[in-house]
């Protein structure tokens, strides 16, 4: 081997020692955690919320299809973060899916919810995340009906329904509600 050589394998070298080691910042700071408005620790979640609710919106479990509270629930109102009480959806986006799950075709905002690449279970999903406290909503699907074509996949345990006032059923404390609107 000759000089020349063993000079360019020594360049090579080092040229792939500095590439390796420049990439590393960049993958430490992908795993930041993220911000939201509304951060608690988890004991906290944990006094606030019952055994399911914790499950889905801080786990990220499912509850199982057919069991929730809203998957039937045709009364007119709001769905509103159980984790944080952002208003989310609402029935008028509400519809008939048969999966079991309260089905939405589209949020009440576009800016109340979070959408992640979700690839658990060996599947590629969108995850719907709440946008203010980070609560684990559910999935959206391209197979849904007009106007968006969408299907948001909610578990019951991640909303608090609020009944809309002129429903008849029972509008728990208005005067509360209006004052934070
Ligand atoms: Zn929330």
């Amino acid at each position: 081997m000759n000089q020349t050589h063993k000079l360019s394998l020594a360049v090579a070298g080092a040229l792939l020692v500095a590439a390796c080691s420049s990439a590393a910042p960049t993958d430490a700071a992908q795993k930041s955690p993220e911000v939201y408005p509304v951060m608690k620790t988890e004991a906290e979640w944990k006094k606030q919320l019952n055994d399911i609710q914790y499950h889905v919106l801080r786990e990220k479990g499912t509850e199982r299809a057919f069991t929730g509270q809203y998957w039937n629930n045709k009364h007119e109102g709001v769905y509103h973060c159980a984790g944080c009480n952002q208003p989310l959806y609402a029935s008028k986006d509400k519809f008939k899916s048969g999966t079991g799950w309260p089905s939405y075709t589209r949020p009440i905002d576009d800016k109340a919810v979070k959408i992640e690449t979700d690839t658990s279970f060996g599947m590629v999903r969108e995850e719907l995340l709440c946008s203010r406290c980070g609560g684990h909503l559910g999935h959206r699907f391209p197979d849904g009906p007009p106007p968006t074509g969408q299907r948001h996949c909610i578990n019951s345990a991640s909303l608090v329904f609020v009944p809309a006032q002129h429903d008849g059923a029972d509008p728990a404390n208005p005067d509360d509600k209006a004052a934070k609107k």
